[in-house]
């Protein structure tokens, strides 16, 4: 995945949302807290992350829920919106002929991500080139043309000649059949002047179309220097980010992009030449937040919260018959399958010891234990204690069952409610709990 850290501490935030019983001031700072905590570990600016989080307290509690959307979808759909927002537009670069220069320092995956550029275009249906104008990095030049050969893609440079200048006017002559013209240069260990003098005279020769920034996805908060330096000298027109798969923390070049008003072309997710990808802030914005999954939580979520409410009270009072099981498994049937179920409530997480049994209630049995309680009496049903060998059966018959399935469920019953009892312990709102349920 892309920005696997923060992507799941944003998942982890909007799961305790999906979970919370109302959606009030106090859930949206705390909401809002756990993402600045997300955004700020991986290197987002600080400003940014202020400024957001001011805007999504801002609107979520002032803003009216538009009809059809349940609070808390309206709140992750402002946490979504104001992240987009953040990033801003991506940069189009569109599938024509065209000449484009990639700008960056050493190490950022520049040469790396010619070769995809190449490829990117290439399967497309268009004739790509590449110009090796790096003639700093020693190494440069076998490393882009083994590349090329490999893609089959047409390759220019002059190994050993330091000129860079004169290797990219004379490739742009040998290569101007091709459709799309990508040149590498080089880069430094360090924002350097002559760097930057030679971005200019290149930039002069080959007059290219667009100028991609290509920042590693690892910097911190060095990226906005680089973007800043570079856009005033040969101006920027879209960024590269890195090496965003794995462990990068990525928001560094991510707050470079929104600090200097630039914005992202292509993201690279890997070390092949396949692995590039065109960015589009909502999609990724979406993966981050696992956008498919919190919509189908909120929607369970939701659809239980119309059930037929629990008759909480006999539950607090320590009385959890057979009827008030039933109910409570009916509801959770209804919501999916109840291990996931149990998960996003705060059961787990208060540490209450659900037997692994109870998660085991599948729809056929629902079914069966329904039957089951049909030939019961109400009496039975209030009072399971009642039911002895005799009355199983009966009950048995009754419900074309066997004895064998009166015990499981009287068995199932029992476990259930001493699982209960054991969240009477206090805890937590068992009341709010049983509600979500
Ligand atoms: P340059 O000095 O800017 O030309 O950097 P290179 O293209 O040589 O890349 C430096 C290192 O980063 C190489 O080992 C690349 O394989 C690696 N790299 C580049 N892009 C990515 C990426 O998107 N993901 C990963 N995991 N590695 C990358």
């Amino acid at each position: 995945m892309v920005m696997d850290k923060l992507g799941n501490s944003l998942q982890d935030a909007l799961k305790k949302l999906v979970k919370s019983g109302r959606i009030d001031e106090r859930t949206v700072n705390e909401v809002v807290k756990d993402i600045q905590r997300a955004l700020l570990q991986s290197d987002v600016n600080v400003k940014l992350v202020m400024e957001m989080s001011k805007h999504i307290k801002e609107r979520a509690l002032k803003e009216e829920v538009p009809s059809g959307m349940s609070p808390r979808e309206h709140v992750i759909r402002i946490v979504y919106q104001e992240l987009i927002n953040i990033i801003g537009e991506s940069t189009d670069v569109p599938l024509k002929p065209q000449t484009i220069m990639m700008i960056g320092l050493q190490g950022s995956g520049k040469t790396t991500t010619s070769a995809k550029l190449a490829r990117y275009f290439q399967r497309k249906g268009l004739k790509p080139a590449v110009i090796c104008a790096d003639t700093f990095r020693p190494g440069a030049y076998q490393q882009l043309k083994t590349l090329c050969d490999k893609l089959n893609v047409a390759f220019y440079g002059e190994e050993g000649n330091p000129d860079a200048v004169g290797i990219v006017e004379r490739g742009l002559k040998e290569v101007q059949k091709y459709d799309v013209i990508v040149v590498d240069t080089a880069g430094r260990h360090s924002l350097e002047s002559d760097l930057i003098v030679e971005m200019e005279n290149i930039h002069a020769v080959a007059k290219p179309d667009y100028k991609l920034l290509v920042l590693d996805g690892a910097i911190g908060q060095q990226a906005s220097e680089q973007a800043r330096a570079f856009n005033e000298s040969v101006g920027i027109s879209g960024v590269v980010i890195t090496k965003l798969d794995g462990t990068a923390k990525g928001g560094g070049a991510l707050s470079a992009v929104s600090e200097t008003n630039s914005s992202i072309a292509f993201i690279g997710v890997g070390e092949t030449p396949n692995d590039l990808e065109r960015f589009e802030p909502d999609r990724f914005i979406s993966r981050l937040l696992g956008m498919g999954d919190i919509k189908s939580l909120i929607e369970k979520a939701e659809e239980a919260l119309g059930d037929e409410e629990l008759d909480v009270q006999s539950m607090m009072t320590g009385r959890f018959t057979l009827k008030d099981m039933y109910k409570q498994l009916e509801s959770l049937n209804k919501m999916g399958p109840m291990k996931q179920i149990m998960q996003m409530l705060p059961l787990g997480g208060m540490g209450a010891k659900i037997p692994e049994d109870a998660y085991q209630v599948t729809g056929d049995k629902l079914q069966r234990y329904r039957v089951l309680m049909d030939s019961m009496t109400e009496e039975e049903m209030l009072n399971p204690r009642l039911i002895g060998s005799s009355r199983i059966k009966r009950i048995a018959m009754g419900s074309g069952c066997t004895g064998d399935d009166v015990r499981e469920l009287l068995k199932y019953h029992k476990m259930m409610q001493t699982a209960m009892k054991g969240f009477r312990g206090g805890k937590f709102n068992m009341q709010k709990m049983m509600k979500k349920m």
